[in-house]
């Protein structure tokens, strides 16, 4: 048959969230009886119905996806590749140990998945790097499992492929070298899987800039795996591949071929796998199958026939005889599992024009259906040379460039803002987020409490922090505290940095159930974005004024910046992320208008996910940067010349944007820092940077409180990269990020000691 459908991947997290209870029962007391039993019999069921669930709607080929943590986790596990440091365990818990950390064996790495938002265990690899005992019994199982749940035809393995296992790896190693290693063991799993269909190897490592550098590992690698005498199919994902790339992807010795067509919702630089398709073909060898991810995988919109008239346009060009199989984009484990459990909970109008992943299915063999029956030219077909997936932005959109200028230049407004002691104490936003005020967020939620009585639970909790970091004196008469010199509220009525703003922003809707894995076992209810943003009443400065009514230290104003809403959002794609950023940014802009005329004198507004915004190929970055640049000076240049902006980017590897990052044009630039060489100030030091800056004296994520030498030693060593000419007023002293996942038992002591270490330093310089 030349039309097939397939997925390359579901949501593995179960319909109602069923791996991340199994794991929480699992991890808190693996060695109970029966415990490992348990959650391999809650995964297995966990997969079975995501796979029952794809073959029940009509899909031809179910790619038999699963995990109990993370893939790339599971192939370094596979092939024997974990550090030295989990060599004395086994099993799951050599995989665990590897995930979450083991006394003496600290945790893999985690970093963001290409430009998802879920993350991945970095691989580590050295020069020696290969295949330790490979094992591959936990694969085969599970193609086992599979092809008894849907049947030998319906069943794809799923493979995470060499290359891509080792592009994502950190470390020093020779990647072709070790790649090399690698292959003979895929070959032997392949040689496992023959006579069972035409097994998925996934490379999504081709759509990042280097994808191009990497055609002799392929081509080496592919030629060799070709060998086993088993069909593959290739699967790229997350982007288009460059016109080089394209050029000899498809003539690997593969059976089959699948891009992605559709790329990052709602990008403005479109996706041009169409576009190489008309221009370059696709190799005419009959058997060679395209793999057409038309159908998006990370937008949860419903598909309304886009696919249809792609599929259409693709046969049109290809011929009634190239064998296609459609499918989703990237892999369905970036949307939520059933839109059914969001029925009650969204607006119908807006239920109707979403799909999840198992309407994604449906989807996928609903429109290869139609295609199968309906005589061709009845659809009608996109032109795929001029298709190239960009949104147009609506016109109502342009702003004048007026606004995009604070009035006064940094040099100039600099002396206006407030001035701080040498080395000024501060935090980044959030206190301990502890279990009263989880409970009273509940019981709001639940309508047990009125919005006063939350509203006044909230407040007493904004009194706790401003009392707890106020000093003793004419301030705080009768409470020795902590003494910082620039206050916060500590974002005690915030569930989430993201969420809280969406709730208050007209466009933006909220699933109930709508989960997706971040990692492991954590997961997100990203907010959707629905239709056109805009601020209905001030957002924050309620709570401002409450924490600043108590006290005569400045109390920095609290904000998440457009992009990062964003980022952690699910986007509109009928119109371009710039300007969905745009319209955020212009909601956000009201909002800082209305904290500075509540009297708010320092306004921070946090980006920690403009990095996250980047896209796969260096080419892209300077549109991309251009506008979240400016999304943010929309936002924010409207603060006066004395109000100072403030901005935390919650992580400092920002080298290769640093133009970008000043371009923001923020008076103090907050980072992480503690765990750091000092790499980021030594280079910002080196280039000259001229704003203050506040890099992190302490990490947040450890319970471990930090000693004043450790802070100290860490504004010693900012000093010596001899940062702002040395002068010490204009270096903040503050934590690596917010504190909300802390305890008060751990924050109060290490902001004591930071204060203290502020205040000898302060007597050194
Ligand atoms: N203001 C936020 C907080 O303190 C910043 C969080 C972040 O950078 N991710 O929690
Ligand atoms: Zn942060």
């Amino acid at each position: 048959m030349a039309l097939l459908s397939g997925t390359i991947g579901f949501p593995r997290t179960g319909p109602k969230r069923e791996m991340k209870k199994a794991l929480e029962l699992y991890w808190a007391n693996p060695a109970a009886k029966g415990a490992k039993e348990t959650l391999l019999a809650t995964a297995a069921e966990v997969e079975a119905q995501a796979w029952r669930c794809q073959a029940e709607a009509g899909v031809d080929l179910v790619g038999l996806d699963g995990t109990l943590y993370d893939q790339v986790l599971d192939f370094s596990h596979y092939l024997g590749l974990l550090p030295k440091r989990f060599q004395h365990l086994s099993g799951l818990d050599r995989y665990f140990a590897a995930a979450r950390g083991a006394p003496g064996a600290p945790a893999a790495d985690m970093s963001k998945y290409f430009d998802t938002n879920y993350h991945y265990l970095v691989p580590e690899l050295t020069p020696e790097s290969g295949p330790t005992s490979p094992d591959w019994s936990l694969l085969l199982d599970r193609v086992a499992r599979g092809q008894a749940v849907v049947g030998v035809e319906k069943a794809v393995p799923i493979l995470l492929g060499p290359n891509t296992l080792v592009g994502l790896a950190k470390g020093d190693f020779a990647r072709s070298e070790v790649v090399a290693r690698l292959v003979p063991a895929y070959r032997q799993l392949l040689e496992t899987l023959k006579g069972l269909g035409v097994p998925e190897i996934h490379e999504p490592i081709l759509t990042r800039d280097d994808g191009a550098t990497l055609e002799a590992d392929f081509g080496a690698c592919y030629a060799s795996l070709a060998g086993a005498g088993v069909p593959i199919n290739l699967v790229v994902y997350y982007d288009d591949v460059s016109e080089a790339t394209y050029k000899w992807l498809v003539q690997l010795p593969v059976a089959a071929v699948s891009l992605d067509f559709k790329g990052v919702p709602g990008n403005d630089q479109g996706c041009h796998t169409a576009r190489l398709i008309a221009k370059h073909g696709f190799p005419q060898a009959r058997d060679k199958r395209l793999g057409a991810g038309l159908i998006d995988g990370r937008a949860i919109w419903a598909d309304q026939g886009e696919a249809a008239a792609m599929l259409a346009a693709l046969r049109a060009r290809l011929g009634p005889d190239q064998r296609i199989c459609l499918q989703t984009s990237t892999p369905l484990q970036h949307v939520p599992y059933d839109k059914r459990s969001e029925e009650g909970h969204l607006p119908a109008a807006l239920l109707c024009r979403i799909a999840f992943a198992q309407q994604k299915a449906q989807e996928l063999a609903g429109t290869v259906a139609t295609l199968r029956t309906s005589p061709p030219g009845s659809i009608p077909a996109l032109n795929l040379g001029l298709w190239t997936g960009a949104a147009p932005t609506p016109a109502e959109l342009q702003f004048k460039p007026e606004l995009f200028f604070r009035s006064e230049a940094y040099e100039g407004r600099r002396g206006r803002q407030p001035c701080f002691p040498p080395f000024p104490t501060t935090t980044i936003g959030s206190f301990p987020q502890t279990p009263a005020i989880r409970r009273a967020r509940l019981q709001f939620k639940k309508g047990a409490l009125s919005p006063e009585e939350y509203r006044e639970r909230m407040a007493a909790e904004i009194g706790f922090a401003i009392g707890a970091q106020a000093s003793k004196g004419a301030e705080c008469p009768l409470v020795e505290a902590l003494g910082l010199d620039v206050l916060v509220h500590g974002e005690p009525e915030r569930s989430d940095m993201v969420e809280y703003f969406g709730l208050k922003l007209a466009g933006f809707h909220f699933t109930e159930n709508g989960w997706v894995q971040s990692y492991g076992s954590r997961y997100v209810r990203p907010p959707i974005i629905a239709g056109d943003v805009s601020r209905l009443e001030p957002m924050t400065v309620h709570e401002y004024l409450i924490a600043q009514g108590l006290t005569t230290k400045p109390v920095k104003g609290m904000l998440t910046g457009p992009v990062t809403i964003l980022q952690w959002s699910f986007v509109r794609t009928d119109v371009s992320r710039k300007a969905q950023a745009l319209q955020i940014a212009a909601a956000l802009r009201g909002e800082v208008e209305d904290l500075q005329a509540a009297g708010c004198r320092i306004i921070q507004v946090d980006e920690p996910a403009l990095r996250e915004g980047l896209p796969l190929k260096h080419e892209r970055w300077a549109p991309y940067l251009d506008w979240a640049v400016n999304a943010f000076r929309l936002a924010t240049a409207v603060a006066r010349p004395d109000v100072q902006v403030v901005t935390h980017l919650c992580y400092s590897d920002f080298e290769d944007i640093m133009g970008a990052i000043d371009a923001m044009d923020a008076d103090v630039l907050t980072i992480e820092n503690s765990r750091s060489g000092n790499e980021m100030i030594a280079a910002l030091a080196a280039s000259g940077y001229r704003r203050d800056v506040g890099p992190g004296v302490f990490d947040v994520h450890t319970p471990v409180v930090p000693t004043v030498g450790f802070m100290l030693g860490k504004l010693r060593s900012y000093m010596e990269t001899g940062i702002l000419g040395g002068d010490a007023t204009r270096i903040h002293v503050n934590p690596d990020c917010g504190l909300k996942t802390r305890k008060w038992e751990e924050v109060l002591p290490a902001l004591r000691n930071m204060v203290l270490a502020a205040k000898t330093a302060r007597e050194e310089y």
